[in-house]
């Protein structure tokens, strides 16, 4: 029998020793049920707290053939609460295995026994104890629960799976426990003494049918039943100088700094500050300050309860939840106005006036974050452990996405609440006061920029772990409209494979849908060194192995048997478009599959990082390969794997072709066309000589004078500058209006070159960046190849290194395989090594390619 402490005790309750004269014997213990009696090591002993009463476990009293008193000094006391459990009793079934009356496993409300209070003038007061009711069994069933008694461990909170050493990954999440099931249970009952002003002098046990044990006895006064914790409440502590806050959880799932006897801290998290008056002025994620010194406390419990609060260098203090709530408390717990209100929030299209999907913040005056009442209050960011639809902005900015249409239980006074719907949408920061009388919040959005209504759809091309439709929902609220969600294998983890049909597109007219909003499940097929390359919307069977080569990206022993060229070439057969993710890493074998022509696009990603912009990195690699004139277009996907990337934070623009309807297709036609830009907010519009992004210009041998056009609009991130990029150098350079600007730039060129724009930006508080960047125009001028030899040299001796993993330490298939993939690599090498001879570039040739073969 082991002693146990769920938390702090309550100073209305005393524990009440049973006269050890009624207590059992070994020879009681012989006389147990088996099943009872071995078990029984696992009861609870000696100086117990359980729900924040106290208890003096010696032994237990059996309740079994005969009347068993106890008996204990004059005791008044409005409650008794008493610590038993009883037998498992069996069930009679027929031999069918029907069961008639069926009182279920638990036996609901068979009487087992009769407790009496013994008074200290004589009289008695007796109480019926009926299962399911007073007592349960010592071993739970599941869904088998008391409805008047509670298991011996009181409820308490648990840290999910990434911020705990303990096991339990799924169970972890609903950062619950409710300790009634194990090897043995205890129940508590509170038994109100209905003549609370006489003295009682001690307890008789009488059974009526089966085996009780009486564990033990605490008496107290409540003003209402003790074992009936209150709705969830929230409360601010103020830690005192020099304290800083700390998060960790003991076993019991109990903080160090502040706990609750008759009640449970459910949630301690510090405080977020956000410019509550200037918010309508702030901006969409704009993130809160987190606060040293205070501590949002979220706690259920019962009236009677006392918070214990504990800080270094001071004296434990304890504060009645009472005082709190009644704000008469003068000392470092305040009160947070309670979130009763049921209020219905919509958010209607200003011109349809129908609910759109969007991402919604909502916080209380205390800048306590309130989901909605179906969405995580708790925003879980960890990899691979919540796919629900929810956004926290760098862990502090918690955000969900809804359809249109919810429901939230807010406080009364002033609620911030925050909506946005994509880069063409306005995003807004609202105050709200909330009344008795409110019962719905409508907000409407109006549609700005017309880039839509010009052609433009845009797409994330990599999206992981979500179910198909929380990415449709999570995509429409982002105004994405095409979320590509990526099935992939991850070590000995497989991934959304089951989402895998190669057929289906979510959201399309085809499913019944309006087809604005649509979801394709395709593949991220990955090596750690060779490289990792996305397969979109291909159709038919899956294309695998997802993953090869062995860890950390595939299965340990998984030998390399396909190569990233040859996975683009099953993808194209298939239909599909093919895009090299986070470009450019892992940097290796896909230098040759845009040497061979086997890649659509280019990804530019975020993750969850919504300030750094397009990193230059990236785009150096880009345009080694422009630069050699290899037109590969640039997509923008977040590569998300976890709520704290936000669907679309960089994302695709791409034009349909004029007339053609917007179906997943025709968006892989627009992506393979070229005509694409990648941004963080602002929009853009780009041609030279009317040329689009994408198209190449023929040009004779004496060059020419080309016209730039260009337009940006931005109701995000506010723009600085627009730059003309040409050749991979800047060549012009103008500062524009946060919101919006145009121009025109006449351009002589005597030789070949790619133009493309770029524009920079950023939020006040934050550092300028590339916020969007398009695709090139490319223009050929008669005579002059666009080949930069320091880049030919640079992409050659990455196919290089490729080849030198393959031959010496990458784990190898079979012979036959290994020399079709050698083939593969040789023949991309091969041709920009041709071309460079052809132009007579010369360069240190390295020792894995044998040059005198090509000469
Ligand atoms: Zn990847
Ligand atoms: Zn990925």
């Amino acid at each position: 029998m082991k002693e146990t402490v769920d938390g702090p005790v309550s100073p209305g309750f005393r524990a009440v020793a049973l006269a050890s004269d009624a207590l059992s014997d070994n020879t009681a213990i012989t006389r147990l049920p088996e099943t009872l009696r071995s078990a029984l090591k696992h009861a609870p002993a000696g100086k117990c707290v359980r729900w924040g009463i106290p208890f003096e476990i010696e032994n237990f009293v059996l309740v079994s053939t005969s009347p068993t008193s106890v008996s204990f000094a004059p005791t008044t006391a409005q409650w008794f609460v008493i610590m038993h459990t009883s037998d498992v009793r069996p069930l009679d079934a027929d031999p069918d295995g029907f069961i008639s009356p069926m009182r279920g496993a638990g036996q609901l409300n068979e009487h087992a026994a009769t407790y009496v209070l013994l008074y200290k003038d004589g009289t008695e007061a007796r109480a019926e104890i009926r299962r399911r009711h007073q007592v349960g069994a010592f071993q739970r069933r599941w869904g088998e629960n008391c409805f008047q008694a509670v298991a011996h461990s009181k409820p308490a909170p648990v840290r999910a799976s990434h911020e705990q050493l303990r096991q339990g990954w799924g169970n972890t999440q609903t950062r619950v426990n409710q300790s009634d099931s194990g090897p043995w249970v205890n129940w508590l009952w509170a038994w109100e003494n209905p003549q609370p002003g006489k003295a009682v002098v001690g307890i008789r046990f009488q059974s009526v049918s089966g085996t009780l044990l009486v564990f033990g006895l605490a008496a107290g006064n409540a003003a209402e039943n003790l074992l009936r914790w209150r709705r969830r409440r929230k409360a601010l502590l103020t830690l005192p100088e020099g304290e800083t806050f700390d998060p960790g959880l003991d076993e019991h799932g109990l903080l160090d700094q502040i706990q609750l006897d008759m009640g449970q801290v459910i949630s301690a998290s510090p405080r977020l500050a956000y410019p509550n008056e200037s918010w309508t002025d702030s901006y969409n994620n704009q993130l809160p300050v987190r606060s040293e010194q205070q501590v949002l406390v979220e706690y259920t419990s019962h009236p009677d309860a006392c918070f214990h609060l504990a800080f270094a260098g001071h004296a434990a203090e304890r504060v009645p939840v009472g005082d709190v709530e009644a704000g008469s408390h003068n000392g470092p717990v305040r009160p947070v106005p309670p979130a009763t209100q049921r209020v219905a929030l919509r958010v209607l299209d200003a011109s349809s006036r129908q609910p759109v999907a969007v991402k919604l913040h909502v916080h209380g005056q205390y800048d306590e974050y309130i989901a909605p009442v179906d969405r995580h209050r708790i925003v879980n960011t960890a990899w691979f452990e919540d796919y629900s639809v929810d956004f926290s902005h760098q862990n502090r900015h918690a955000c969900t996405y809804i359809p249109g249409e919810t429901v939230l239980d807010l406080p009364l006074g002033k609620v911030y609440i925050e909506i946005s719907k994509g880069f063409e949408i306005r995003p807004v920061r609202r105050v709200v006061e909330v009344a008795t009388e409110t019962e719905e919040i409508v907000i409407e959005l109006d549609r700005v920029l017309p880039w839509r209504e010009k052609g433009w759809v845009t797409a994330d091309t990599h999206v992981h772990f979500l179910s198909p439709m929380s990415a449709r929902l999570e995509g429409a609220a982002e105004g994405v409209n095409v979320v590509n969600l990526l099935a992939s294998q991850w070590g000995e983890l497989m991934t959304n494979v089951g989402d895998f049909d190669g057929a289906t597109t979510w959201g399309s007219r085809e499913t019944g849908q309006d087809g604005e909003y649509l979801v394709r499940v395709g593949t991220e097929n990955r090596q750690h060194v060779m490289g990792h390359i996305s397969l979109l919307g291909y159709r038919g069977q899956i294309i695998a192995p997802m993953t090869t080569g062995g860890a950390d990206e595939s299965a340990l022993g998984d030998p390399i048997e396909t190569l990233l060229t040859e996975w683009a070439r099953q993808c194209h057969k298939q239909g599909g478009l093919v895009v090299l993710p986070h470009f450019p890493n892992p940097r290796a074998e896909h230098a040759a599959s845009i040497i061979s022509g086997d890649i659509d696009a280019l990804e530019m990603t975020s993750w969850g990082d919504l300030y750094s912009g397009i990193n230059p990195y990236s785009l150096s690699d880009w345009y080694r390969y422009l630069n050699c004139g290899y037109m590969v277009p640039a997509v923008g996907g977040t590569d998300k794997m976890s709520a704290a990337t936000a669907v679309g934070t960089v994302r695709t623009y791409a034009r349909l072709d004029e007339q053609t309807p917007f179906t997943y297709d025709t968006w892989m036609g627009a992506v393979r066309r070229g005509e694409t830009f990648v941004t963080y907010g602002p929009l853009l519009e780009f041609s030279v000589d009317g040329l689009p992004m994408g198209r190449r210009i023929a040009m004779s041998r004496t060059g020419g004078t080309v016209d730039v056009m260009w337009q940006v609009s931005s109701v995000t991130v506010p723009m600085t500058r627009v730059e003309l990029v040409i050749n991979g150098e800047i060549r012009e350079s103008v500062a524009v209006d946060a919101a919006g600007a145009g121009g025109t730039w006449s351009i002589h060129l005597d030789k070949s070159a790619w133009v493309a724009l770029l524009v920079r930006g950023h939020y006040k508080d934050q550092s300028e960046i590339i916020a969007a960047h398009s695709s090139p125009v490319m223009i050929d001028v008669e005579g002059s190849q666009m080949l930069a030899a320091a880049d030919a040299v640079t992409i050659l001796e990455q196919i290089e290194g490729a080849m030198a993993y393959f031959d010496t330490i990458g784990t190898r298939a079979d012979d036959r395989a290994y020399k079709r993939m050698r083939l593969v690599l040789e023949s991309a090498h091969r041709s920009l090594h041709n071309r460079m001879h052809r132009k007579g570039h010369y360069h240190d040739h390295t020792p894995v390619t044998d040059h005198k073969e090509h000469h």
